[in-house]
């Protein structure tokens, strides 16, 4: 069933389905391509075609050994359509369904790739915005890198910004998974350079762990992660890795590596990985993840509902050094957050160790519990949100050349 696609490209079959379109195997002048027709209700948007067309040279001039070359966009008729380098191989996404965790040497070897591709598009002043193991294509006819790793490349550059367009925000709220989004979007800032990083080090995160270190449950809670919770450490990960995996997910930006720093320290470490198996390190159970949201006091009731994982935000505290962007707000201290019961944050647990919130792990956990304003973290987050969505609803404006923003 071969399609014309302008008067260039033939699509021949379909290679995925993606949110934005779907992804065909196509042949062009120049040899096989892989072409992604945007969907009809994106392609029928005049709005988001001119933007398309405006974003053409940047796109088109992105040429790395670790991105996704796009060859070339067709506005033909009721299509739109990016033409791609094809790679024969299988997204990142995919290996890791399959594999559930990778080792740490062929994880860091992929992610110091897509830090590489992020470093030439940083330099050419473009946010990818939409890093997330769906979009890390893993070439299998290229040569086994470190860990057995394919080479990783790096895609779709550019499409949130297009398709995240002030009125198809409003219509849909949160466009992707909220998983990789870094604090300062959240809080409506503009998304610059280091906004990757933070993506990038989540995705080197979940390789290890196999979930992500802000996820699960409803997207307004994950959203409140990113800004009020750190991380906790991966039981068995290198220590050298584990600060580096710290720094990139900072909530500064301007704390993050630079993408080039990040491939060199990367890569830096590998030797040192090799042999280390995956880590050994259970699921946080969606039980858990469901019920650990703070909620608001009923009218007239005594005490504020505390379900256990409110938010640790004290109302009050001293403004962190830190953190540039929320004077108001503390972040839990780590030991705070070493047992579980009262962070949201997928806590980590070696595996065979108690589950957080079981009767085991809270007997441990009671002695140190402190208690919490639940009504002002809820409110605090409300807030945070509510920001963010309004910004979302606003103008949106084109990321600048953001690279020294990363800078420490
Ligand atoms: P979306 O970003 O719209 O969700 P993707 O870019 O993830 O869509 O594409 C969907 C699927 O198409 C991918 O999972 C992958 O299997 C395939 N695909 C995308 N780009 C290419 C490419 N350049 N070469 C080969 N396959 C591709
Ligand atoms: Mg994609």
């Amino acid at each position: 069933m071969a399609r014309k696609i302008g008067s260039r490209y033939t699509a021949h079959q379909i290679l995925g389905r993606g949110s934005a379109g779907t992804v065909w195997l196509g042949e062009g002048p120049e040899g096989p391509v892989a072409v992604k027709l945007l969907r009809e209700d994106l392609a029928s948007d005049q709005e988001l075609v001119g933007r398309f067309v405006q974003e053409r040279t940047a796109l088109l001039g992105l040429e790395h050994p670790h991105i996704v070359t796009v060859r070339d966009l067709v506005v033909d008729g009721n299509d739109l359509a990016l033409v791609m380098d094809l790679v024969r191989g299988t997204d990142l996404r995919t290996r890791l369904e399959r594999e559930r965790r990778l080792a740490p040497e062929a994880a860091v070897a992929i992610v110091a790739d897509v830090a590489d591709a992020l470093a030439a598009a940083h330099a050419a002043g473009i946010v990818h915005r939409d890093v997330k193991p769906e979009n890390v294509l893993l070439d299998m006819q290229g040569p086994l890198g470190p860990g057995g790793a394919h080479p990783a490349l790096l895609t779709d550059f550019g499409v949130a910004k297009l398709i995240d367009s002030p009125k198809r925000t409003r219509a849909t709220k949160i466009i992707g998974t909220p998983d990789y989004l870094a604090p300062e979007i959240v809080e409506g800032l503009p998304p610059r350079a280091a906004v990757d990083i933070y993506a990038l080090a989540t995705v080197l995160y979940e390789l290890l762990a196999g979930f992500t270190p802000f996820g699960g449950g409803h997207p307004g809670a994950v959203l409140r992660r990113h800004v009020t919770e750190t991380v906790v450490p991966l039981p068995g990960i290198p220590e050298e890795l584990w600060q580096l995996l710290v720094q990139c997910l900072a909530k500064a930006p301007a704390s993050r590596l630079r993408a080039s720093e990040l491939a060199a320290r990367l890569r830096e470490q590998l030797p040192t990985l090799a042999g280390i198996p995956p880590l050994e390190v259970d699921e946080p159970d969606p039980a858990e993840e469901e019920t650990t949201e703070a909620v608001p006091a009923a009218p007239g009731a005594p005490e504020p509902v505390r379900r256990k994982g409110a938010v640790p935000l004290v109302p009050g505290a001293r403004p962190d050094s830190n953190r540039d962007t929320h004077t108001s707000m503390r972040v839990p201290a780590p030991d705070e957050l070493a047992g579980g019961a009262h962070g949201t944050a997928r806590v980590p647990r070696a595996a065979g160790a108690p589950r957080p919130g079981s009767a085991r792990h809270r007997a441990a956990v009671r002695r140190r519990r402190i208690t919490l304003g639940v009504a002002a973290a809820t409110l605090a987050a409300v807030a945070g949100i509510g920001v963010w969505l309004a910004s979302a609803d606003g103008d949106d404006p084109p990321p600048r050349p953001s690279h020294s923003t990363s800078a420490p």
